[in-house]
């Protein structure tokens, strides 16, 4: 049987315990049992991290792109070798499925190679002159040393975006990753060390969140910030980011409108935005959460979605046939527990589920409730967690008003087999990642982002990599 490890901080080249010796315990949410421990960075740990991420950027920018991509899809090849040990610390450290686990541990795998192969392709321009002998050149460069601040639902997923578009580009990375769930990320981390990334590029720590924010965001070496995480700690960082003038790109919360029309494919609308719902038990910023149905087929669409949740097998993501694990920490327990009370509360209606599984480990039921009022809490707020909301309307205008009335606008869903209305809808629809009759997103090719309380910025398709690239002239006289 494996076991869990202690996880270390990684500086300079070397896998390190934290210079005060100071650890935090890391909790199984299946059975809320310790089961190991990270080290924990304060602040002359950080100057270590940064003093190796400065020299780490000088020795990477100088390195060939052939060659930082050739290094990239050789870690890429490592972690498909570790697939099953790295899914099951997954597991252990979040609860979901180990199938979704080495799921996400193949999908990053995929990230890096398409990075790696973008990594080849960051070209400039030349720019026609107004007089001869002179060369107008538009040259990319990398931005520099990056800090990256990633949370718990996908350890992996998280961070391979943002560690893969900096690597593409020849930036050094200090990355933060999740004290909740650490050990996946530093296996993450040593597919690179593996494949031969030289000492300092990349650089793993963890420890107090807004410690370690607060010190590296204005901290002179670093140059670019990249955070996912929720709205308020999104827009604090933002602020701190545009104070001392650094790049940023913040991928903050969601809460996905799925909206599915009178002339839908219904079983196929039931069964794509259900596994997009309950999916690593709902902690997914791009899960669909208010599901606005058309009146004709409100009633079948509800009956479908409810059989669906109530035939989820909840349990230790370990064990053979579970298809939902726990919440990922104790959290998310009363958070959830206060927005069905409040619906209730309110007149919303408990189709299923609703309340905690047992008492031991942080398990919840698939919940639906259905005709929920706009002053819910759960209407406005980011549930994350195993949660959908049903309501009826009857006009496409009432579907977008309702849709496009939160601050968010991160990821949405439509079903319909009106050209007109997905037409329409691609227009209207205030989201930066639309998906109609399918769920078609979160690929490394296209683009993953925001707009408005989401955050801005895109962590796939081209503009990643851009997101991590300076546009610089020279221009040369022969
Ligand atoms: P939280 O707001 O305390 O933390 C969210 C994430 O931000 C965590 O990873 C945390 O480590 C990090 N964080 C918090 N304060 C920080 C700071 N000052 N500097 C740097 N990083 C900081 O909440 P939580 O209890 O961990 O999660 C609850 C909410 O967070 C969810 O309801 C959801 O809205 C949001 N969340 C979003 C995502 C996402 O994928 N967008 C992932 C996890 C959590």
């Amino acid at each position: 049987m494996q076991t869990y490890p202690d996880v270390k901080l990684f500086i300079n080249g070397e896998w390190r315990d934290a210079i005060g010796g100071e650890t935090i315990p890391v909790i199984d949410p299946a059975t809320e049992e310790v089961i190991g421990k990270i080290a924990h960075a304060r602040k002359a740990d950080l100057d270590l991290a940064l003093e190796a991420a400065d020299k780490g950027f000088k020795i990477w920018r100088d390195t060939a792109a052939f060659e930082r991509s050739k290094l990239m899809r050789k870690a890429a090849d490592i972690m498909r070798s570790r697939v099953d040990e790295i899914a099951f610390m997954m597991t252990r450290e979040q609860g979901k499925p180990l199938a979704q686990a080495k799921m996400e541990v193949m999908g990053g795998a995929d990230t890096i190679d398409w990075f790696a192969e973008e990594a080849r392709r960051t070209y400039g321009q030349i720019i026609p002159a107004r007089f001869s002998g002179v060369a107008q050149m538009a040259i990319k460069m990398p931005v520099g040393p990056v800090a990256a601040f990633t949370p718990w639902n996908f350890p992996i997923n998280q961070i391979v975006r943002k560690l893969s578009a900096a690597l593409a580009t020849g930036c050094s990375i200090i990355v933060k990753a999740p004290e909740e769930t650490p050990a996946s990320p530093a296996e993450l981390i040593r597919a690179f060390v593996d494949a031969g990334v030289p000492a300092g590029v990349v650089n793993l720590v963890y420890g107090i969140p807004a410690e370690i924010s607060e010190y590296l965001i204005p901290h002179p070496v670093i140059r670019k910030i990249s955070f996912t995480g929720s709205t308020p700690v999104g827009k604090h960082l933002a602020a701190l980011a545009g104070k001392h003038m650094k790049r940023a790109t913040m991928e903050l919360g969601g809460h996905a409108p799925a909206i599915i029309f009178d002339d839908a494919d219904l079983e196929k609308a039931i069964e794509v935005t259900a596994a997009a719902k309950f999916r690593n038990a709902g902690q997914v910023c791009v899960a669909p959460t208010r599901f606005l149905v058309q009146d004709g087929i409100a009633d079948r669409f509800t009956e479908g979605l409810i059989k669906y949740a109530r035939s989820i097998k909840v349990g230790n993501g370990l064990e053979e046939g579970v298809t939902m694990g726990p919440l990922a920490n104790d959290r998310r327990i009363p958070a959830m527990e206060d927005m069905i009370h409040d619906a209730v509360s309110k007149g919303a209606e408990l189709k299923t589920g609703g309340k905690r599984i047992g008492n031991k480990g942080y398990f919840f039921e698939p919940t639906v409730l259905a005709d929920v009022p706009t002053s819910a809490k759960v209407m406005n707020d980011e549930p994350f967690g195993p949660l959908a909301i049903v309501n009826r309307f009857s006009h496409f205008d009432d579907a977008i008003e309702e849709a496009n009335r939160l601050p968010f606008g991160l990821a949405s869903y439509a079903f319909t087999s009106s050209v007109k209305t997905a037409h329409a809808l691609g227009r209207q629809m205030e989201a930066g990642m639309l998906t109609i009759n399918h769920n078609g997103l979160a690929l490394p090719e296209v683009p993953f982002g925001g707009i408005k309380d989401s955050g801005y910025g895109t962590e796939g398709g081209s503009e990643a990599v851009e997101a991590y690239l300076e546009t610089r002239l020279v221009s040369q006289m022969s």
